[in-house]
């Protein structure tokens, strides 16, 4: 799989840079939109971790793939409704979107329920953008404690920077805002930025189209 190797090679030579262990950089997969097919090659090829955005289609699409690959760890990438938290739990080995006191509420219960911590990362709006989903920055350490208090383990800090601007300085900021909340792990990098996140301390890149391509419908 040319493309896992370039992407793979590409962290590698940005964690020696800033003189980081690649061991130490999860490659999510993001394989919405595409179907088995385009993921089986990954998978083949050694890959183990994959990443959603929609648990319906994850719903859809996983259970078979996991049966030949048992050791798959599925992550939700994507805005979770509450509704869907309980599925979520079931589904997936880690969440990147929590983001407001409900979806604490809705996720603990679900945890509660399954008897299965599933680790999550605090999605921070780190643009301060408005359509964005994303706690405000001033919000992370009080969702934090109330995440802790109901029992979710917390990772981390997860971001997507703003759209068509040099996406350094939110990395920046968000690994600033980690430190300042005692949590070490950082999702952060997608396709056109993943090498800058790893230089700036990302521990999970979130990619996609540099590795299956671009989708072919919105996502
Ligand atoms: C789709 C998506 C990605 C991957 O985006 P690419 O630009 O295709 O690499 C990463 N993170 C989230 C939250 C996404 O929704």
């Amino acid at each position: 799989m040319d493309q896992l190797e370039d992407i793979r090679s590409r962290i590698a030579k940005s964690a020696a840079i800033a003189g980081r262990d690649p061991a130490g950089i999860e490659l999510v997969a993001v394989s919405k939109t595409h179907d088995a097919d385009a993921i089986v090659p990954l998978l083949e090829a050694g890959h183990r971790v994959f990443g959603e955005n929609r648990v319906q289609e994850a719903a859809a699409k996983w259970p078979a793939l996991r049966e030949a690959f048992p050791d798959v760890k599925l992550h939700l990438v994507g805005q979770l409704q509450s509704n869907k938290a309980e599925e979520a739990v079931e589904l997936f080995d880690c969440i990147h979107g929590l983001d407001r006191p409900s979806l604490v509420t809705a996720l603990a219960k679900a945890m509660e329920k399954a008897g299965r911590k599933v680790p999550c990362f605090i999605q921070v709006n780190i643009g301060d953008e408005e359509q964005k989903g994303g706690c405000a920055i001033a919000e992370v350490p009080a969702l934090l404690a109330s995440a802790r208090e109901a029992g979710i383990p917390v990772i981390g800090l997860m971001c997507v920077p703003p759209a068509g601007i040099e996406a350094a300085p939110f990395f920046a900021l968000l690994a600033e805002i980690a430190a300042d909340n005692g949590l070490d792990q950082l999702s952060m990098g997608m396709s056109d930025d993943f090498e800058t996140a790893v230089l700036l301390g990302a521990t999970h890149v979130r990619v996609g189209s540099a590795l299956f391509g671009a989708r072919k419908k919105a996502a």
